[in-house]
């Protein structure tokens, strides 16, 4: 997961507050994750 080339420009946008998330910054998984439980990441709230 932390081999993202996208992941430092992705973290610049993050809005999510949850400090100990894994999926930060990567945001297909940040994603896949929130709509395997029904939501959404932070950011689209
Ligand atoms: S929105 Fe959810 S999956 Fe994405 S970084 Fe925050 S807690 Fe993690």
């Amino acid at each position: 997961m932390s081999d993202c080339p996208n992941k430092e420009k992705n973290l610049k946008n993050c809005t999510c507050t949850y400090e100990p998330c894994s999926r930060k910054g990567v945001c297909c998984e940040c994603i896949a994750y929130h709509r395997r439980n029904g939501g959404r990441p932070a950011c689209l709230k």
